[in-house]
Formats: structure tokens, C-alpha cells, sequence
């Protein structure tokens, strides 16, 4: 029997919509199942440079260049208060505000100085349309209901239009159904983190005076994370256009589930202590009502098999300070779409070992994030100290840029993981006191691995 489509995607977000461009201009017949109607809001607002080889690649970058998303040049960092932390082994920075700008490290690939925040909504109908313009067949207002891998030759989607139930058939399907995780919740894949259980408040404000609270007037527009003098907690500040803001809390689940308060008022609860922030904010128009993600980090125990890969969100998810998410997204995308269209020019089957590329580079790339992430959980004034030592500044530049695909481990990763490690083990450190409660296990480098096993 011959298939409806070579590939079935699950998912119209940027992952889907990525890969069905990268499909479809290969030649290949490809249908986006997508739940929703777009325009729809999403939370995940600001990119990181390593998107714009992608959207270039794809053709998409001039439209979303067109767009009027307000330009992303870097990122900051701002903190409670300062603390003097002099003379600590060579570190003579206090942690205070720390900033950056992407155009300081050359990033293949790149040739511009910035990169974009994006109102969802906007940006993946562009991602959407322009996937259908290169020839993908997209079915809206459709829901994936389960993929049947059974057979040796082909796959069956059951999704539901309407009242109705529809069958369709494809040579492989690409699960990019985001956190709905449909084809990792079906084959049970799914495997929940056990260390990060975060909680995110988030809505847009109008007005907010973003200019006052940046360091300098040319920094207003970079993204911002405002630590919070709580354990594990942070705000970011992500404008939408000129006078919209997005702004969410990011904290652990049971911190708000023991405050034993409504949203509202653990929102602003939180927000209260960083008075200046608080201010700004009171000042401003809330425009939506609070929304909520909760408890959002997981793996998956496998990311392809016979006849299927899982893409961005559906593949992983790791917690959102570095802006990490729609980079892996299209990122992923890009790197699976390679193994598939190679083994469709060379006529094999669409069976495990076709995605053994993928697999590898997501693996390491995703294992790199999470290692940045726990790092910074441990130990976050490591982060703006960092920024503002030149020995590690272009080095922590590079995680930021997003720039973790073809490489080695980035050698800024060791060092911080040597140095959080000695600070975990000698209660007289000074750092000692800011080390935070979540300890997801470090990964070990090669070379210590080399070392221990002698
Ligand atoms: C609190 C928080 C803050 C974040 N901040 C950032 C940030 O600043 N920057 C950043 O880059 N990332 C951020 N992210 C991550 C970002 O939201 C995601 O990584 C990104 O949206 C992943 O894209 P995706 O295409 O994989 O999934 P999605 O964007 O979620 O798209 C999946 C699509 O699949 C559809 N779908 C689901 N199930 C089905 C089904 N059964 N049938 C048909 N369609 C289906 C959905 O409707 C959806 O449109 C944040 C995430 C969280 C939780």
C-alpha cells in the first residue's frame, strides 16, 4: 500500500513548522497535524542567535526580519544588592548587575548582531504559513489522537477533525507535539525530572518602563533575569513591542503550593521583593490574566525508533533561564531533517539507525543545557562573575549565543563544575551560603572520566 505522505509531523509549533520546510523544499511529501488555529499564544518569547542559521536556511528570516519583533542584541542579569566577595580565588567582581552582547563573540553562522523576542503568536504563523508556501500539506484544528508503528512498511495517524476520527498513513512520523509530548506519552518514553520541578506565573504588561530599569538606555530591550532574594527563583523581562512586556516568575512547584495563596498574590508576593521591580510593575497595565506552567521538566528514555523521531519540546525539556527552547526546537529540527532526507535520497527504510546522527547531536547538545542549568541552580552568582571576568566571558558567551550543536564539551562548563564542586565541599567557603537547594547530579568531563578510570 502506498503511504498518504512520506512524513507525518505531529505539531505545528517551530519544531513541526521547521521541519516540514526543511521537508517539503527536499522534495519529500510531508502533513502538519496542528490541535490549535493559529495565531495562539505560547509562552517562550525570546531567542537566542543559534535560531537565525535555521531561519535563514529555511527561508523564513527575511519574514521574520519584516515582522517588527523588537531586536534582541543581548542579555543582564540584575540582583537584590551587591556583595563583596573580594579576593576569593582570583575572583575580584561582586555579583551584582552583569550584562552582555551577543556581537562580542563571532558565531558561525551568524552575521548580525542580533537576534529577535518574539510575540508568539505572530512568529510561529509565520513559522506555519511559510512551511505550508514550501509545499506541506497543513491540517488546522486537527489533533493527533495516536500513531499505530505496528506496521513494518508504513505508520497510521488517527486524529480527529470535527466530530469525526480520520486515518492517515505516512512512511515515518515526527512527533512535535511540544510538552503535550504525544507520542512519548503513548510508547510511556516520558521520564520526569527529578530534581527540577519548576513553577512559572507569567503575563504581558503594558507600559512598563523598561528604561528604568536597565543600567543604560541602549540595554533597555535585552532580555533581563532579576534573581530574586529567594532560593531558586528569578523573573525574566522580555519585551514584546515596544510598550508590551512579558514578564513571569519562575520558582520550585512547592513553594507555591506551601504559600497557600491564590496566583495573584504569589505573583506580586514574589515580585514585592525587589522593590524597584515591583514599582515599575504596579506602575504598568497587566494585560492578561496570570498563566501558568507547571513542573515542566523531563527526558525521554529514547528520541527516535523505527519509524518515528521526537523533535524540540516533545523530545526534552529543560528549564527555560537561558532561553534555550526554541532554539532546540529548530535546532532540532534542522539536525533530523538531514537524517531523513538522506535515507530518503538513498532509498532505505525510515528505521532507527537512519537517525543515529540525530540522536547523538541532540543528546549532547540537550546534556550540555542541562548541565549549564544545574550549574546555575547551584551556584548562580557564578553566572554574572563570569560574565564579567574576561578569562570566561567569550566562553560563557557561546552557551548564551546558543551556539552547542557541533562541538565538544564548552570548556566553560568544566570550569564552573570544578568550582561549584569545590564549593559544595567546603562549608568555609565563602560562596558557601548561595549555594542553592537543587542538585542535579554534574556530568562528568572526559577527562575526568579518563582520570578516575586510571
Ligand atoms: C515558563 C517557560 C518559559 C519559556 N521561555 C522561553 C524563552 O524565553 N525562549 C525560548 O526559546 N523558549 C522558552 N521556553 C520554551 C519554549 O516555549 C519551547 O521550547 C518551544 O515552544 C518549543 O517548540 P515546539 O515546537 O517543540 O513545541 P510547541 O511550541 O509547544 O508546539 C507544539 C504544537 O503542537 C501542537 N500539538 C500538541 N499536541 C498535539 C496533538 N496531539 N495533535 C496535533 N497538534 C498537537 C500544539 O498545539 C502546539 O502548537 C519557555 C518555556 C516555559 C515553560
Amino acid at each position: 500500500m502506498t503511504p498518504d505522505f512520506d512524513v507525518a509531523i505531529i505539531g505545528g509549533g517551530p519544531a513541526g513548522s521547521t521541519a516540514a520546510s526543511y521537508l517539503a523544499q527536499a522534495g519529500l511529501s510531508v502533513a502538519v497535524f496542528e490541535s490549535e488555529l493559529f495565531p495562539r499564544a505560547h509562552v517562550g518569547e525570546s531567542l537566542v542567535p543559534a535560531t537565525t542559521p535555521v531561519l535563514e536556511e529555511i527561508g523564513v528570516l527575511g519574514k521574520i526580519d519584516a515582522a517588527g519583533f523588537p531586536k534582541k542584541y543581548g542579555a543582564a542579569w540584575s540582583a537584590a544588592g551587591t556583595h563583596d566577595i573580594s579576593g576569593l580565588n582570583g575572583f575580584d567582581h561582586d555579583f551584582g548587575a552583569a550584562d552582555v552582547m551577543f556581537v562580542e563573540r563571532d558565531q558561525p553562522g551568524v552575521d548580525r548582531d542580533h537576534t529577535y523576542h518574539v510575540d508568539r503568536a505572530k512568529f510561529d504563523l509565520i513559522l506555519l504559513k511559510h512551511a505550508e508556501e514550501q509545499g506541506a500539506k497543513v491540517f488546522s484544528g486537527v489533533r493527533v489522537l495516536k500513531v499505530d508503528l505496528d506496521d513494518p512498511e508504513l505508520v497510521t495517524v488517527t486524529c480527529r477533525l470535527g466530530g469525526k476520527q480520520l486515518d492517515l498513513t505516512a512512511r515515518m512520523v515526527v512527533d512535535a507535539s511540544g510538552r503535550h509530548t504525544m507520542l512519548g506519552k503513548q510508547l510511556k518514553l516520558k521520564v520526569a525530572d527529578p530534581v527540577f520541578k519548576q513553577y512559572a506565573l507569567h503575563t504581558w504588561f503594558e507600559g512598563l518602563d523598561r528604561q528604568e530599569l536597565a543600567p543604560s538606555p541602549e540595554k533597555a530591550d535585552y532580555i533581563y533575569v532579576h534573581f530574586l532574594p529567594i532560593k531558586d527563583t528569578w523573573v525574566w523581562q522580555i519585551p514584546i513591542t515596544d510598550t508590551i512586556t512579558s514578564v513571569g516568575v519562575v520558582t520550585q512547584k512547592e513553594r507555591f503550593a506551601s504559600a497557600g495563596s491564590d496566583r495573584e498574590s504569589f505573583f506580586w508576593d514574589f515580585v514585592a521583593s525587589r522593590p524597584e521591580l515591583f514599582d515599575a510593575m504596579k506602575q504598568a497595565k497587566q494585560l492578561r490574566p496570570l498563566k501558568t506552567e507547571g513542573d515542566y521538566s523531563y527526558a525521554m528514555r529514547e528520541i527516535c525508533g523505527d519509524r518515528f523521531v521526537l523533535i524540540g519540546d516533545a523530545a526534552r525539556f529543560v528549564d527555560p533561564i537561558f532561553s534555550s527552547g526554541v532554539s532546540v526546537a529548530l535546532n532540532s529540527a534542522r539536525l533530523v531533517c538531514k537524517d531523513i532526507i538522506a535515507a530518503h535520497k538513498a532509498g532505505e527504510t525510515f528505521s532507527r539507525p537512519a537517525f543515529a546522527n540525530y540522536e547523538r547531536k541532540l543528546k549532547r547538545a540537550v546534556s550540555y543545557w542541562y548541565e549549564f542549568i544545574s550549574i546555575y541552580y547551584r551556584l548562580n552568582v557564578l553566572f554574572p562573575i563570569f560574565v564579567q571576568d574576561p578569562r570566561y566571558r567569550i566562553d560563557l558567551l557561546k552557551m548564551l549565543q546558543g551556539d552547542v550543536y557541533d562541538e565538544e564539551e564548552p570548556e566553560v562548563l568544566r570550569t564552573m563544575r570544578e568550582i561549584v564542586t569545590g564549593v559544595e565541599n567546603n562549608p568555609d567557603h565563602l560562596w558557601y551560603p548561595y549555594l542553592g537547594t537543587l542538585r542535579a547530579p554534574l556530568a562528568e568531563s572526559k577527562a575526568e572520566r579518563t582520570q578516575r578510570r586510571g
